[in-house]
Order: structure tokens, then C-alpha cells, then sequence
């Protein structure tokens, strides 16, 4: 189901306060391009690869929340304070999903922006935990991100908030 801008704002206001049993972090690096043959910054093939298939390659905490919806512990996201010139991407397939121009600071304790890429994410209803939300996934990989609220700053009122280990910064020095 896709949901527009204006079926967003209908959405009933939430805070960022997540429900889901917090994982445990481990010291490893999101997998960038290593051992992922799926991974690019330029195809944006959709992909159609199984759980069963991820799980050999993403590193246990990017699969849990990609695969799995789990949601990283507040501040503790390497992105949540980070203000740096650059894209985001997915941490899974390495579709675009963020500008560092749509990046604000936010209290919620997860990165937050307020505008994504429209060919980079699409939305569902998530309904889980007794909550009414949306839920903010790769076009390319179908993994979630995150969640996406309607009390964002101007010009778009959303709040686009993200788990870090979805992510993959890549500073505009690199270009
Ligand atoms: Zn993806």
C-alpha cells in the first residue's frame, strides 16, 4: 500500500517512542559492498532476494532491523549526531535514500530528516504494538528503514526518523 504526503499528515500524531525490544549492538560494521553482490550506488534494479539469502550476507544487526523491523537504541545510532556534507544510502543495497540537506537535528535519539529520495523509499501502515504508524522502506530492497511522522520541521512537516545501521554515509568529498 503506498501512502502519499497528505495520507501521512492523516496519520495520528506519534512521538519517536519505539516499543521494540531494544538488540543488542555488536562492534560490527554495516556491510558495505563487502560480501553483498547485491550492493550498488548505481543499480536500481528492484531486487527480490530472500530473507534466507540476507541473512548469509548482511552483518546480525544490519539483517535484525533491515529484515526484521527491529529498531536500534535511541542515541545510540553512529548518525543520530552527525551533520556531515553528503548522501545516504541503503545499508543493504546501497539505493539512494537521504541528502544530508533534508538532515535536522531532532531530540528522538535516531537520525532524522525531513524529506527523502521518492525513488528511494516507498511506506506502509504499520499497525504493530498498538501504535498507528508508517513504516519507511528501500524501493530497491523492500528493507525497513524506520518511520516516518507528521510533527517534521518546514517545508514539509515530516519527520523521517531512521536507525543508523540502515544507513550508509558517503561524504561529497568522495565524489
Ligand atoms: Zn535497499
Amino acid at each position: 500500500m503506498k501512502f502519499l504526503v497528505s495520507d501521512i499528515i492523516l496519520i495520528f500524531l506519534q512521538a519517536c517512542e519505539q516499543k521494540h525490544q531494544p538488540i543488542k549492538m555488536t562492534l560490527m560494521e554495516n556491510t558495505e559492498a563487502k560480501n553483498n553482490p547485491y550492493y550498488s550506488r548505481t543499480d536500481t534494479a528492484k531486487l527480490n532476494i530472500s530473507n534466507e539469502e540476507w541473512k548469509k550476507i548482511l552483518a546480525p544487526d544490519l539483517y535484525a532491523i533491515a529484515r526484521e523491523a527491529a529498531t536500534e537504541r535511541a542515541f545510540t545510532g553512529k548518525y543520530n549526531e552527525f551533520d556531515e556534507i553528503g548522501e545516504y544510502y541503503c545499508a543493504v543495497c546501497g539505493n539512494h535514500l537521504f541528502r544530508s540537506t533534508s538532515k535536522f537535528s531532532s531530540s528522538c535519539g535516531w537520525p532524522s530528516f525531513f524529506e527523502a529520495d521518492k525513488e528511494g523509499v516507498y511506506y506502509k501502515r504499520d499497525q504493530s504494538y498498538g501504535m498507528d504508524r508508517v513504516e519507511v522502506l528501500c524501493k530497491r530492497c523492500d528493507s525497513h528503514l524506520g518511520h516516518v511522522f507528521d510533527d517534521g520541521p518546514k517545508p514539509t512537516g515530516l519527520r523521517y526518523c531512521m536507525n543508523s545501521i540502515s544507513l550508509e554515509f558517503a561524504p561529497d568529498t568522495q565524489k
